[in-house]
C-alpha cells in the first residue's frame, strides 16, 4: 500500500496531510526516514513510525459529530495555546481528528474521525459536501447583493462556486440580519470572506449541517456518534 494511504488508513491524517508529514521528514519505515511519496509499505512486516511513534492498522473506525463552541481551535495545537476541540473529546481512545476546519470563532457542527479515506473524500475539492451555516451579518443584504453572492464572487485570486443565501430574519433596529448560507466549497474563512465581499460582514457564524448530517439534540461542547446510516450516507 502507498505510504500516504497507509498513514490515512491508520487514522493518523488525511492522505494529503500524510504527504506533508513525509515531506517534513517525520515518517520513517524500519528506522529510516522516507522522502518518497510513492513509497510502498508492506503492511505485514514494515514498521512505520511518525515522530518515532509506531503506527498500525488495528484501530477501529470512529465517527463523531461535535457541537463546537466558539473559542476553540480545530487543529491539535497552535502557537497561542488556545483550547482545541480535541480537549472536549474525553472518552475516545482512538486518535481522531477533524474533517476540515471551523474557525476559532465559529461554532456548530464538526465531524471528527480516524477514517482517513472518508476525510480525504469529504474534503476533496471535487466532492465537497454541501455545508449549511446560520450567520448573523451586519446590515440587510439587498436582492442584488444576494444574487452576486449566489452566482459566485471574486475573492483574493479565485471565484467562488455558486452558493445559496436566504435572509431568515431582519432586526432593523440593531441593524443585522440572520441568514442561512449554503456553500459547497471549504476554503479558509470562506463564508466570512464572501459576506465581507458583499459588504455585510459576519458578526457570528454557526455551522448547522453537512449534507444531511445535523447535530440533532447534541448540546454545545458535546458530541454524538454517527449512526450506521449516517456513516453509509457519507461514504
Ligand atoms: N467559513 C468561514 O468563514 N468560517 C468557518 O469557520 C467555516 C466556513
Amino acid at each position: 500500500m502507498r505510504i500516504n494511504k497507509y498513514i490515512a488508513s491508520c487514522g493518523i491524517a488525511s492522505r494529503r496531510k500524510a504527504e506533508e508529514l513525509i515531506n517534513d521528514g517525520r515518517v520513517s519505515v524500519n528506522g529510516k526516514i522516507i522522502t518518497e511519496l510513492s513509497f510502498q509499505v508492506d503492511e505485514a512486516k514494515d514498521i512505520v513510525e511518525i515522530d518515532g511513534e509506531k503506527i498500525g492498522l488495528d484501530e477501529k473506525e470512529v465517527y463523531i459529530v461535535l457541537n463546537k463552541p466558539e473559542g476553540y481551535i480545530t487543529t491539535v495545537k497552535d502557537q497561542f495555546d488556545r483550547p482545541s476541540v480535541l480537549d472536549l473529546i474525553t472518552d475516545i481512545k482512538e486518535r481522531i481528528y477533524p474533517v476540515g476546519r471551523l474557525d476559532y470563532e465559529t461554532s456548530g457542527l464538526l465531524l471528527l474521525t480516524n477514517d482517513g479515506d472518508l476525510t480525504y473524500k469529504l474534503t476533496h475539492p471535487k466532492h465537497e459536501i454541501d455545508k449549511t451555516y446560520m450567520a448573523i451579518v451586519k446590515g440587510v443584504p439587498t436582492n442584488e447583493e444576494i444574487e452576486n453572492f449566489e452566482k459566485g464572487l471574486y475573492i483574493e485570486d479565485y471565484k467562488t462556486a455558486p452558493a445559496k443565501f436566504k435572509i431568515v430574519k431582519i432586526n432593523e433596529e440593531k441593524n443585522y440580519s440572520i441568514c442561512q448560507i449554503k456553500i459547497h466549497e471549504g476554503r479558509n474563512r470562506q463564508v466570512r470572506k464572501m459576506c465581507r465581499a458583499i459588504n455585510h460582514p459576519v458578526l457570528r457564524l454557526r455551522r448547522v449541517a453537512m449534507g444531511k448530517i445535523t447535530l440533532k439534540e447534541t448540546e454545545v461542547g458535546s458530541y454524538r456518534h454517527l449512526t450506521s446510516d449516517e456513516i453509509k450516507y457519507l461514504k
